[in-house]
This record gives C-alpha cells, structure tokens and sequence, in this order.
C-alpha cells in the first residue's frame, strides 16, 4: 500500500509505503489512516483538497464502498466512509487498474492523446480505456477489465476467473511463467529449470530470452504471441492511437516492443496496420496514486481530458 501527497502538476511531494499483511478490514483502514497521516503531517502549509484512493476489486464509486475485492476477500466494506468521517473532506474510491489508467493519461505517455489504452503487465492484467478523451467505467464500474478475454480458450492455460486462456493468464507476467513450465520439457538441460519451479520468475525468463538463451527464447515468443493476439482484439474493440504497457514485463523496453509491434500488425485487420503506437508505459508504479489523487483533485473519475 502506497500513499502519497500529489500536487496540482501530478508531481509526487510526499509518499509512505507500507506492506500489508493482515487483510482484516479493520487493519487495512487502520494501515491506510496511519499512511494517509504521514503524509498529511508534511503538507502543513498547503491545503489538501480530498483524499483518492485506487483499490483492488469492484467499487462503488458514489459511495466509495469496495462491492468485492477477491485480492483482500473483502464484501461491502465502506471504505470511503470510513475516511470521510475519520479526515472531514471529500473522499473518492475507485479501481486501482483505472486510476492508473486516468494518471497514465492525464500526467504520462498518454497526455494530449484522446483514444488511449493502458495495460499492465503484473501478476494479472490490469487495464483501463480511454474513449473520446473519457475514461471508461461501463454500467457497473467494470469497463475496462481487459484481462479477462479469452485468446486461447481451448489451448490455453486456466484464468484465476476459472475461464481458459484469458489474455491474462497468458500474457501477464504469471502468463509468461507459465509458457516457460510449458516448453520446459523440451529444454531438458535449461538453466531456467534447474532449480525450484515456484522459484521461476518473469524476470528470469525475460533476461534469458534477451541473451538468447533458447529456452527462455522459445518461452518469450510464446507470450509475445499470446501478448500480440490480445493488443489486436483491443485494437479491433477500440482502435485506440496509443497503447502504453506497464507492469514488470514491461522493463523489458525495446526487447519486447521490437517483437510485438509487427506481429500485432500481422493481427490486425479492420483498422491500417502499424497505425496503432505501442509504448512503454512512464509512470510506473505511480500511476495509480497519481491517478487516484486526479480524481480527488476534479470530484470525479470520469471527467474529459
Ligand atoms: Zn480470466
């Protein structure tokens, strides 16, 4: 859990990290108040206009209520409310994947761009579109749940959703874990493999394929494949002019974007090829704080541009 004092530019000014373990409702609000205290005790001199806050799961974002977080197990916990009578001032909660996707926007590589997507290449895939300069929320705040299409839903590797073959089990950074397990028997004297399974990292696998090692080669055109094919469905869904990709796959820069470019062309049929720009995300893993302190700033997470 981060939080952090963000002002009017988008420019982080204060920030407190704190690791949470207990997922308990009670200890969460209490971890978040006593970060949200820190770095309010260094804004003395400034006048805080409202509190943001990007939260795993589905949020109701009139009330700042978390409908369901499967991350903390959570149900119906009033989180906004909670804040709004422990600090006095305006408190707005929503998804942490579109608060990204609003900071990404609004400060990153997706300023002055009106049809934008960010993905986030992590554990899963988190993401969020932008349409007409409007972030999208759908009728129920789930707009934007990317990950959860399916890419390769006969040969594909099981969803944490239960379905086969979402574009996240097989693109996250888990995804290319799992390519890895899976073209491992024919590299029977990989390094990748030698030690522990559980041990095997996205990290690991990515450094290797960008040494040329095969099998984390033969294991990286699989995800660049499985990445590829979900790039072109949201290019056919929403035909943005802008997809910026962060989460840890993404370090990988040039490496990846070099792959996956022209094979997203290959994929693309309904709009011209190689009109769609594929970036790396620049953020980072501030973009959700930057995105959740926007919203604070405007009362919403909806408005234009
Ligand atoms: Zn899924």
């Amino acid at each position: 859990m981060l939080a952090t004092l963000v002002d009017e530019a988008g420019t982080i000014v204060a920030r407190q990290g704190q690791d949470i373990e207990d997922h308990s409702p009670e200890v969460v609000i209490k971890t978040i108040g006593d970060a949200v205290d820190a770095v309010l005790a260094g804004s003395k001199d400034k006048t805080v206009s409202g509190i943001g806050i990007g939260s795993p799961g589905n949020v109701d974002m009139a009330t700042g209520t978390i409908r369901y977080s499967p991350n903390f197990g959570w149900h119906d916990v009033p989180l906004g409310g909670r804040l709004r009578d422990r600090y006095k001032m305006p408190v707005f909660v929503a998804n942490d994947a579109r608060c990204a996707t609003l900071g990404e926007f609004t400060h990153g590589t997706g300023n002055g761009t009106a049809n934008f997507v960010l993905l986030t290449l992590g554990t899963g895939i988190g993401g969020g579109i932008v349409a007409a300069g409007t972030l999208l929320l759908g009728s129920l705040g789930g707009a934007g749940e990317i990950g959860h299409h399916q890419i390769r839903a006969t040969d594909g590797f099981i969803c944490n959703c239960g379905k086969t073959g979402c574009f996240e089990a097989q693109a996250s950074g888990t995804g290319l874990i799992r390519h890895a397990i899976a073209v491992a028997p024919s590299f029977p004297r990989s390094a990748l493999v030698s030690g522990k399974p559980e041990k095997l990292g996205s990290k690991a696998i990515r450094r290797a394929a960008e040494a040329g090692d095969p099998h984390g080669l033969a294991a990286w055109n699989r995800y660049i494949d499985d990445l590829s094919r979900g790039l072109a469905n949201i290019i056919a869904f929403v035909n943005p002019e802008l997809i910026a990709l962060g989460g840890g796959v993404s370090s990988a820069g040039d490496f990846m974007l070099s792959a996956l470019r022209p094979r997203v062309d290959e994929l693309t049929t309904m709009v011209p090829r190689g009109m769609t720009k594929i970036v790396v995300a620049a953020l980072g893993n501030d973009a959700g704080a930057i995105g959740a302190a926007t919203m604070a700033r405007r009362g919403a997470l909806t408005t234009a541009g």
